[in-house]
């Protein structure tokens, strides 16, 4: 016999059609999602196993992912594999309600949580970064990043417009992987969106896939096309290339009609942001050569541009801050208001969490995109008082590009997403779908994360950061059915700095996945319901007596 091939990179592809290469769709499931998050179409950069998210990976190196597949095809009903930061490490006898895979992924002890820690640990092999769907196998492409804008300015619509960006224009900058789904997220909702970014190939990228109309030859021009569309309520997205810490105290001082103002340029990254007075082809060698003075005048370019930020608020526009922390970086400039608006969570998302609602996502294992159409039409009839997911599910498949195992993503709450999972179960039984689903979601969700920068700043408690929430979680799914769980640190926002949990479950067609379903996608957003209720918001509280999700104890 051959000697077996040496495990290294090499392109994956997750296995179309109904032929099992598994012994069972409940391992089959999580086979294809792992070779899917690997998937060229997905990865950012598969030889090196990194899926998204800076290096946040499926499996630690290609022996673990071999491993991991060996064992997942001849894994049985009753057994259950445990994958320590994306290596396989051991097969235990379980039974048939548990999931099929654990994983726990860059979790390190409180005093230990740091980056150069984790980074000595990886480096010895020890640990790899999980991010958030990377290590969880439930990672569908940049049709993520463009949900969750697009619900974040729904919020927006509701909170100030009536429900619509319709007539309202928004300016913001940074055009870049996710910074680049804002103006598609902005016309969506009905709204105008003007976009400053500094780097011409970054804007022309989004141009050719969509995601912004039309890129202005200069300011005056951009705002003309953009009053121009305000005023006739067109919904139109317009970029502009040039410095955000200029061009936004530029609009300021011009008294531009501006309703919304956020930024998404790498704020976080002191270096990834260019200050004012340097070329963008002097950019990257200055940042290197001069590292500290380079930050100087970054964060002082911040000042400005967040200064401006709070002017346009005081003139009556809506702020919000997008999660990039250029609130933070101005204030380190000295810049004492930086704080004055809101970040994104506290001002939009949280009433939403506070409803279970967050998300949901699913994937044809088929690798069929009739499979998802009909899917999308089911969750269209399903829901048809909800606008914002009516819109959305209209516009998506028009809009968004299938990468990999096609999939789809929206926003569903506590007592819709159990809905949506059982129609999907008797969807496979009858055969209208033509193989199973899974059906997972984000770990930025109402339920399941602990992120005082992001999904849990502000808490009306103080209980930002609290984890004891996304282990109860993962233990949760476990007890409810899930099919994989994971337990992650570090994710979004970096090591030290979050908590959070994933699971996915299957629909297979059979009544047992229809049990399971119906507890792990009713529990599951049940913990936002009950998370939100101990930290004192009425509205969870409403959802939770809607929803009949018991509540042993008043908040203290
Ligand atoms: P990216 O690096 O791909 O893009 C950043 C863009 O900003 C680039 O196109 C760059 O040219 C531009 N830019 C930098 N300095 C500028 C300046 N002074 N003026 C104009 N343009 C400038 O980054 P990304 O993946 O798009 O992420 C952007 C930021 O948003 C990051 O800080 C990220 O952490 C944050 N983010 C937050 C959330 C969230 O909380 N919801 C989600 C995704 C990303």
């Amino acid at each position: 016999t051959a000697a077996p091939a040496p495990s290294g990179p090499r392109p994956v592809r997750a296995a179309r059609g109904t032929t099992l290469t598994a012994r069972s769709w409940a391992t089959e499931a999580p086979l294809r999602m792992l070779q899917n998050n690997l998937d060229p179409e997905n990865a950012e950069n598969p030889d090196a196993l990194v899926v998204y998210g800076g290096t946040g990976k499926a499996a630690r190196d290609w022996p673990s992912f071999d491993a991991i597949c060996r064992e997942l095809t001849d894994l049985r009903q009753d057994e259950t594999l445990l994958v320590q930061s994306g290596r396989p490490v051991g097969v235990l006898r379980t039974h048939e309600w548990a999931p099929r895979v654990l994983i726990a992924n860059s979790n390190l002890v409180g005093d230990w949580a740091t980056w150069p820690e984790f980074r000595r640990l990886e480096a010895m092999g020890l640990t790899m970064y999980g991010q958030m769907t990377a290590g969880s196998w439930i990672y569908i492409g940049s049709q993520g990043i463009v949900q969750g804008t697009y619900e974040t300015f729904a919020a927006v619509a509701d909170k100030r417009f009536g429900g619509t960006l319709a007539g309202t224009l928004t300016l913001t900058a940074g055009l870049g992987g996710m910074g680049g789904a804002q103006p598609l997220a902005v016309t969506m909702n009905g709204g105008v969106a003007l976009c400053i970014d500094c780097d011409p190939v970054r804007a022309q990228r989004r141009v050719q896939t969509r995601y912004l109309d039309v890129l202005a030859d200069s300011l005056d021009e951009a705002v003309d096309l953009a009053l121009t569309a305000k005023r006739d309520r067109r919904a139109v997205s317009i970029g502009v290339i040039g410095n955000a810490a200029e061009m936004v105290p530029l609009l300021l001082a011009r008294g531009v009609e501006i309703d919304i103002v956020t930024d998404q340029t790498s704020a976080h990254d002191p270096l990834a942001y260019l200050p004012v007075g340097i070329d963008l082809a002097d950019w990257h060698d200055y940042a290197q050569a001069k590292p500290d003075e380079f930050t100087d005048r970054s964060r002082d370019s911040m000042a400005a541009h967040v200064e401006a930020m709070v002017g346009f608020q005081d003139a009556g526009a809506e702020v919000f801050d997008y999660g990039n922390s250029i609130r933070g970086e101005a204030l380190l400039a000295g810049y004492e208001r930086s704080f004055d608006f809101p970040g994104f969570v506290p001002a939009y998302i949280r009433p939403l969490f506070c409803e279970g609602k967050g998300p949901f996502r699913w994937a044809a294992l088929s690798g069929d995109p009739k499979d998802i159409h009909a899917t999308d039409r089911a969750v269209i009839d399903m829901f048809p008082d909800n606008d914002k997911l009516q819109r959305w599910m209209r516009m998506a498949p028009e809009r968004i590009a299938f990468q990999g195992l096609p999939a789809r993503i929206c926003w569903l709450g506590m007592g819709e997403r159990d809905q949506a999972g059982l129609r999907f179960n008797e969807m496979v039984a009858s055969g209208e779908l033509s193989a199973p689903v899974v059906i997972g979601r984000d770990h930025l969700d109402s339920g399941s994360v602990a992120s005082p920068y992001r999904e849990t700043e502000s808490m009306a408690d103080g209980s930002d950061a609290i984890a004891d929430w996304p282990l109860l979680n993962a233990l949760v799914n476990t007890a409810s059915g899930a099919s994989w769980v994971s337990i992650h640190h570090g994710g979004g926002v970096g090591i030290g700095r979050s908590i959070h949990a994933g699971q996915v479950c299957l629909a297979d067609g059979t009544p047992l996945a229809a049990e399971k379903l119906a507890r792990v996608l009713t529990n599951d957003p049940a913990m936002g319901v009950l998370r939100h209720v101990d930290a004192g918001y009425p509205e969870a509280q409403a959802a939770a007596e809607r929803t009949g999700v018991v509540i042993p104890m008043d908040p203290a």
